[in-house]
């Protein structure tokens, strides 16, 4: 099986070939990604318009490309899969459209992909894990804890009652004047800190509800940046390490909470683990910290590789090819309109058509 993956759903325009040779094993025939970081970062966060406008020019392009990169053409691929959300609706719609054009065009079927889906089924890609595994998203738009059953079949266990983790880092990043995006400019001055020079709150910590919440955390780095303004160099990088240190203790306590959960819901699962997966899983801190917190429980920790990890459209292919080879299909594929909002515990009914 090949499948031409799409994926515009945020601030990534990308196309990928993903095929699944007779034994079984995946192989990422080609990964084209083009960022619009710096369309963004005079705005200091993603812009709707600009962004979709930016797919618009774009995606052409990069389908060729993937399309070259893998030595292949439209005859060749069995399907199309594209992102159809959740995610900017501008985006989701250059994509989708595009995807349904040349679906139409070759006479291939359509898979309308959830982008969440292409996020949880990548470790099985990259590590060819089995079922069932939790996995954590901490992006720049989610932050939720999903227990991933089978293709198609998906459990959110937690999720943020306010704001992600990326945002929250970003948000940060701005109030200290540091560039976006500012989850990496974050870290970097938080490596000249002292994390133990602001006693920022753990939000959620302990508590018996599962989920996220970091926008009192968020007005704890306010009013102390507001407290000693002017800020010097050093200040700001107190207030990161502090930061870092925060957000960091409150995702393990979330996270050590689910794997207790996962074990009593498992008791005889012979390897269970965790995935991260999103922009926010770069964090050296992060990682480590969730490492070590499955290395104490018996937990596998897959990380996939960051270009599989941030937004790409080899998940997309690959959940594309996940899909097919499950038999998951259902001819209402060119029907379907983009979705802004897409849970994905909503994904079981799935999405392919026929290209016409
Ligand atoms: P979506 O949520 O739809 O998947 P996104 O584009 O917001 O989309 P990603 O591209 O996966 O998500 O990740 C971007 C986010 O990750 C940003 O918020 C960014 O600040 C954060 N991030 C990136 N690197 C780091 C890092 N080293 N430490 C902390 N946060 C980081
Ligand atoms: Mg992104
Ligand atoms: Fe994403």
């Amino acid at each position: 099986i090949r499948v031409l993956g799409i994926e515009t759903s945020c601030d990534e325009t990308a196309a990928s070939v993903v095929a699944l040779a007779d034994d079984g094993r995946p192989q990422i025939l080609s990964n084209a990604v083009l960022s619009q970081i710096e369309e963004h970062a005079a705005f200091g966060g993603v812009v709707p318009e600009i962004a979709a406008r930016a797919h618009v020019e774009a995606l052409d392009g990069l389908i060729e490309a993937a399309l070259t990169d893998a030595g292949t053409t439209l005859a060749d691929v069995d399907a199309v899969a594209a992102t159809a959300g959740p995610g900017l609706v501008g985006g989701l719609i250059v994509g989708l459209m595009t995807a349904k054009a040349i679906a139409a065009a070759a006479g291939k079927p359509l898979l309308a992909v959830n982008h969440l889906e292409g996020h949880a089924l990548t470790p099985r890609l990259t590590d060819g894990l089995s079922f069932p595994y939790l996995l954590l998203l901490v992006s720049g738009g989610h932050t939720q804890i999903v227990l991933v059953r089978g293709v198609g079949d998906y459990q959110r266990w937690a999720t943020t009652i306010d704001d992600a983790l990326g945002e929250a880092f970003d948000k940060t990043a701005k109030m200290l004047g540091l560039p976006y995006p500012g989850g990496p400019n974050v870290e970097k001055a938080a490596r000249a800190g002292d994390a133990a020079r602001f006693a920022f709150p753990r939000p959620m910590k302990g508590e018996a509800r599962p989920d996220f919440s970091f926008s009192g955390l968020k007005t704890a780095v306010r009013q102390a940046a507001t407290a000693i303004a002017p800020l010097s160099e050093q200040d700001v990088a107190d207030i990161c390490a502090s930061f870092q240190a925060a957000v960091t203790d409150a995702l393990a306590d979330r996270v050590s909470r689910a794997l207790e959960r996962f074990r009593a819901e498992y008791p005889d699962a012979a390897g269970p683990a965790l995935v991260v997966a999103g922009g926010v899983a770069a964090n050296r801190l992060v990682r480590s910290t969730l490492e070590k917190l499955c290395a104490d429980n018996g937990f596998g920790f897959v990380a996939p590789p960051l270009a599989l990890c941030t937004d790409n459209a080899a998940m997309i292919a690959w959940a594309g090819i996940e899909r097919l080879r499950a038999g998951l299909t259902q001819a209402d594929g060119i029907d379907f309109s983009p979705r802004s909002r897409w849970p994905l515990d909503s994904v079981s009914a799935p999405v392919v058509g026929s290209g016409r």
